[in-house]
C-alpha cells in the first residue's frame, strides 16, 4: 500500500470517469479529481468521448474506402443493365413485328404471282379487244403491287439486318455488364463478410459513446462528422487546429485546456480537444 501511495502523480495521470479501476494508485486520483469537478464544470470526460468516438467513425470511413466505389458502381452498372435491357426488348419486339410483316408480303406476294399466271392464261381466251386489255390491265395492277411489296420487303431486310446486328451487340454488352456486376457484388460481398464484424463492433461502441451525449452535443458532432467522416474532432497542438492547421487564439487555447465549454474550431468547424486532455488516452 504504502509503495502504491508514493507512486502518486495527479499531473501526468488522469482517469476518467467508467474507466476501469486497475489499483490503488488510480482509485485515490480519481477521488481527487471528483472533488475539482464539484466546483467547476468539466467536459474533459465529453471531450475524451468525442475523440473515441472519431476514432471510431475513422476506422468506420476506412472500412468505407477499402469497399471504394463498389456500391456506387454497382447501382450504376444495375441502371445501365435495366437500360440495355429495355432497349433490348424493344429492339426484338421491332424485329419480330417486321418479321411478321415480311411474311405476310411474301403470302401475299405468292397469291399475287399465282393469280397474274391465271390471268395471263385467261387473256388468250379473252373475246374481246376489250377483255383482252381488262386483263392486261389488272396483271400490271398486280405485278405494280408485287414490285411494291418486293421493294418494301428489301427495306425490311434491312431494317432486319440492322436490328439482328444491334441486338447482337446490345446482347454482347449486356453479357459483360452482367459479369461486372456479378464480379463486382461478389467482391463487395466478400469485403462486406471481411468487415462485418468489425462494423458491428464499431457501431455498437459508437452507440454507447454517442447515448452518453447530451442530445444538442450528439447532433452537433453528427452534423460535423456527417461532411468529415472521421474528422469531427480536431487536436489543438501548439496553438493549431490539427484539422485545419488554422491557429487558435491563445486565450481560447487556455479556455479549450481548461475544458469548461465545448469549442469549434473558427475555421473548420471541428470540435477542439486539447492534446493535454487525450495525451493519455
Ligand atoms: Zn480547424
Amino acid at each position: 500500500m504504502d509503495e502504491t501511495n508514493d507512486n502518486i502523480n495527479p499531473e501526468s495521470e488522469e482517469l476518467k470517469e467508467g474507466q476501469e479501476i486497475e489499483h490503488e494508485e488510480a482509485k485515490i486520483y480519481e477521488y481527487f479529481e471528483a472533488e475539482i469537478e464539484q466546483n467547476k464544470p468539466n467536459f474533459t470526460k465529453t471531450l475524451t468521448n468525442l475523440y473515441e468516438l472519431t476514432k471510431i467513425d475513422r476506422e468506420l470511413a476506412e472500412i468505407d474506402e477499402e469497399k471504394g466505389d463498389l456500391p456506387f458502381r454497382i447501382e450504376s452498372l444495375k441502371e445501365r443493365i435495366a437500360v440495355i435491357e429495355k432497349h433490348l426488348e424493344e429492339d426484338k419486339t421491332k424485329l419480330k413485328n417486321f418479321e411478321t410483316e415480311e411474311k405476310a408480303l411474301l403470302k401475299e406476294n405468292k397469291g399475287l404471282e399465282d393469280k397474274t399466271g391465271k390471268y395471263d392464261e385467261s387473256k388468250y381466251k379473252a373475246k374481246s379487244n376489250k377483255e383482252y386489255d381488262e386483263i392486261t390491265k389488272q396483271i400490271d395492277a398486280m405485278l405494280e403491287a408485287i414490285q411494291k411489296n418486293e421493294a418494301r420487303i428489301k427495306e425490311l431486310k434491312g431494317y432486319q439486318e440492322n436490328l439482328v446486328k444491334g441486338i447482337l451487340e446490345m446482347s454482347r454488352n449486356f453479357d459483360e455488364l452482367k459479369n461486372e456486376l456479378k464480379e463486382d457484388i461478389s467482391h463487395l460481398n466478400s469485403l462486406n463478410k471481411q468487415f462485418e464484424e468489425e462494423e458491428v463492433e464499431l457501431t455498437e461502441k459508437r452507440k454507447v459513446i454517442l447515448d452518453s451525449l447530451d442530445e444538442d452535443l450528439m447532433s452537433l458532432y453528427e452534423r460535423i462528422n456527417g461532411s468529415m467522416k472521421g474528422e469531427a474532432t480536431a487536436i489543438v497542438r501548439k496553438g493549431n487546429c490539427s484539422g485545419c492547421y488554422n491557429s487558435v487564439p491563445p486565450q481560447r487555447e487556455i479556455e479549450i485546456r481548461m475544458a469548461e465549454n465545448i469549442f469549434t474550431c473558427q475555421s473548420c468547424g471541428r470540435i477542439l480537444i486539447d492534446e493535454t486532455l487525450i495525451s493519455n488516452l
